[in-house]
């Protein structure tokens, strides 16, 4: 290694935009707020890397409702990360996937895990209201960046594509709320027939407040989906599939008598891995409670990587 000089050229390289300041919309239980949408949001396309959670060898299970009734049984997912995906943008617009660049598009092709999805992020102006949601005066207001996922964008568009012809959804506060589950930022959203800061005469307050203080491009991308590195998701996608190596090992039908013997050293060995998984895993899935991701449920086991579990894919 060569030496390193105490000089501005050798600070260390930015490890991305720092995002987690920045003012969020959120509403508690029960909030309302009222808003209006100055501007497009961006979107970017976001994988969600989970794996079943095994303790002590054994996969784990749960009972889970169905939305119609009755119970099914399911993996205990244990979350991992929500990276943006590392495709190219044309690509995923009209593929929705891009294997050839993301290496978790490729996973998702082999069924280990979900296809990208997208997500949206957006600078937005909250009037100052009282609990009913109801303007309050002197007039004020803030700019908060608003995230959210493909259900709501359809939502935000069916309002826009319901406004007379060359209405802009600018010209109409939306009331988002009662918000009945704040985990999940739970609330439906709804157009208002008045719009307050052009009724007040405030259109040039919010104008500047807006221009003065909207997020950046970058910061938008990066509250939508953070970006990982190649590495992180390489370590990442190696634990996911030495998990699932485990789980179709532990799954193999009983063998014969004949191979009993070897069976039975290629078990322990797999239970031995399956501890130091655990211990590797540990309190890693309470990093995403809260994130309003949709679940993941595959339609099949994923088939076990090609060639041997080693200890490498276990300590990548
Ligand atoms: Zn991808």
């Amino acid at each position: 290694m060569g030496r390193t000089a105490f000089t501005a050229a050798n600070k260390a390289p930015s490890t991305g935009i720092n995002t987690s300041d920045l003012p969020k919309l959120s509403l508690a239980k029960d909030e309302k707020a009222r808003i209006i949408i100055l501007e497009d949001p961006v979107t970017v396309w976001q994988h969600r890397l989970q794996m079943p959670k095994i303790i002590n060898g054994t996969v784990q299970k749960v009972e889970k409702e169905r939305r119609n009734g009755g119970t099914y049984s399911d993996y205990d997912w244990e979350f991992i990360s929500a990276p943006r995906c590392m495709g190219k943008e044309d690509i995923l617009s009209s593929d929705a996937a891009d294997p050839e660049n993301c290496p978790m598009c490729r996973e998702a092709q082999n069924g280990l895990l979900q296809a990208p999805k997208r997500r949206h992020a957006m600078t937005i102006v909250q009037y100052g209201t009282k609990k009913n949601g109801d303007v309050i005066q002197p007039f004020s207001a803030s700019v908060k960046a608003w995230v959210f996922a493909d259900s709501r964008f359809e939502q935000i568009l069916a309002i826009a594509e319901g406004l007379k012809e060359g209405a802009s959804l600018s010209t109409r506060d939306l009331v988002l709320g009662p918000c009945s589950d704040p985990v999940f930022q739970k609330f439906d959203v709804t157009a208002q027939e008045r719009c307050a800061y052009l009724e007040l005469d405030k259109q040039e307050y919010i104008t500047a407040l807006f221009e003065g203080n909207k997020f950046s491009e970058a910061e938008l991308q990066n509250l939508a989906a953070w970006e990982s590195s190649k590495l992180k998701i390489e370590q990442e996608l190696s634990r996911i599939r030495a998990c699932w190596d485990i789980v179709n090992g532990a799954q193999r039908p009983e063998p014969s008598s004949a191979t009993d013997a070897a069976v039975q050293s290629d078990n322990s060995l797999k239970e031995e891995l399956a501890g130091l998984l655990d211990s590797q895993t540990g309190g890693m899935g309470a990093a995403a409670s809260g994130d309003p991701l949709d679940e993941f449920t595959p339609k099949t086991t994923p088939k076990a990587s090609s060639g041997a579990l080693s200890f490498d894919d276990l300590t990548a």
